[in-house]
């Protein structure tokens, strides 16, 4: 294994249950010849500190798997994590869910390492190479514990483009079974989706937003709402089994409409979509949003759920300008309720939901404010990059 040396401030942040090294915080010199997946911190007196994964090609080169005494890093240690994971989502198959996240990375003990279950199909998405050599052994040890038909493997970004060609893993490569597309069908509080697990955004759906989900349907009964960035139709879906008088969805990505479709026609068999009360709008949110106002539309409910605004630290600033602009565009639409989100690790909760009442108070409305929700049960946070997803639903006054 590599033996890494890191400041004896770091050492005690990782003791702490801090779970990521970076490249420049590494004290000691490496040898740039190695093969291996594993690295391990010794503290200031030699003792040992931290077990984790390995990954020289990555800024993000440490991520701790086990803390305070040796472990060995095997099929019975994965099989422990796997099951504490499974237990804390328990319960949500009888809710009706059999979609969501079984393992949410260095939360549940996996870092870098995201599993969501679509009823019938797992898919494994890696943020770390470090993992390739543990594959074979964690497919089979996922396939086992749920019965799947099929395991797909989703890369991120940066894991896709270290790979040289000719690489034995692809993204979107499918692990185990064979399934001829990447669309699954899995459901979520009772209702039904469709989602594409080989080429849609994340692992397939955004699993993350199902509370909130639910509580735009609890409040959507005879209202008009507006669904801003809906993707595949998640809040559409729920605010019209909830009752809702009409539905507008805007979103860039004709694929992303077309999907939201799909998930209408797959719960509302009876009636044709779209339909005078919904209304699709494939564009530029902002553009879009400006369009609305000139036509002096109105809506009762105002949802804005954007991709990432900060995808990097330096961007915060522009980010928190956006989430103003778009509350403050959300704003002038509705004198009813206006529901935010930010799904930016970048931007700290407290300072979106300022950049949001600045871009109300900007509109000239009045607002008070609802309620405000974090990460759900299925997405535990344990250290502070990973609290990524902040949403508020805000009174919006005339
Ligand atoms: N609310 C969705 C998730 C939103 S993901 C859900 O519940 O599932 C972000 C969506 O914003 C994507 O579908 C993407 O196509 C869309 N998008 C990104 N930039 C956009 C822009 N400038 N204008 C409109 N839509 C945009």
């Amino acid at each position: 294994m590599i033996k890494i040396q890191i400041s004896k401030t770091h050492q005690s942040k990782i003791r702490k249950g801090y779970p990521w090294v970076f490249k420049y915080q590494i004290q000691n010199q490496i040898p740039d010849e190695n093969q291996e997946n594993l690295g391990v911190i010794y503290d200031h007196n030699n003792h040992f500190l931290a077990v984790g994964l390995w990954d020289p090609c990555s800024d993000l080169c440490f991520r701790v798997l086990n803390l305070g005494k040796p472990q060995a890093i095997d099929r019975g240690f994965f099989r422990e994590r796997l099951q504490s994971a499974i237990k804390i989502r328990q319960g949500l198959e009888s809710q009706g869910t059999t979609g969501y996240r079984v393992i949410n990375g260095e939360n549940d003990g996996f870092p870098g390492l995201v599993l969501d279950r679509y009823e019938d199909t797992l898919v494994l998405k890696l943020y770390t190479t470090s993992w390739f050599l543990f594959l074979d052994e964690l497919c089979e040890l996922f396939q086992n514990e749920f019965k799947s038909q099929q395991v797909v493997l989703r890369l991120a970004r940066n894991v896709s483009k270290s790979l040289e060609s000719g690489s034995t893993y692809r993204d979107g490569q499918i692990l185990y079974g064979h399934g001829d597309s990447g669309w699954v069908q899995f459901k979520e509080n009772g209702l039904k989706f469709a989602a594409d697990v080989i080429a849609g955004q994340k692992t397939g759906f955004f699993l993350d937003q199902r509370e909130n989900r639910l509580k735009i349907g609890e409040m959507a009964k005879g209202r008009s709402v507006l669904n801003v960035f809906s993707y595949s139709g998640g809040f559409s879906v729920y605010a019209w089994a909830g009752g809702c008088g009409s539905v507008v969805e805007v979103d860039s990505n004709p694929f992303a409409l077309e999907t939201s479709l799909r998930n209408m026609k797959l719960n509302f068999p009876e009636k044709s979509f779209p339909a005078e009360n919904f209304v699709q709008k494939e564009g530029d949110a902002f553009q879009m949003l400006a369009r609305l106002k000139s036509e002096k539309r109105f809506f009762d409910l105002v949802i804005l759920d954007p991709p990432a605004f900060a995808r990097k630290k330096k961007h915060k600033a522009l980010a928190l300008d956006a989430y103003t602009n778009l509350a403050q565009a959300g704003a002038q639409l509705t004198s009813g309720v206006l529901f935010a989100a930010s799904c930016s690790a970048h931007v700290p909760a407290n300072e979106f939901y300022d950049a949001v009442y600045l871009g109300i108070r900007s509109a000239g409305k009045k607002c008070e404010e609802i309620a405000r929700t974090e990460h759900a049960q299925d997405h535990p946070a344990t250290f502070p990059e990973a609290f990524y997803l902040k949403s508020t639903y805000i009174r919006v006054g005339p």
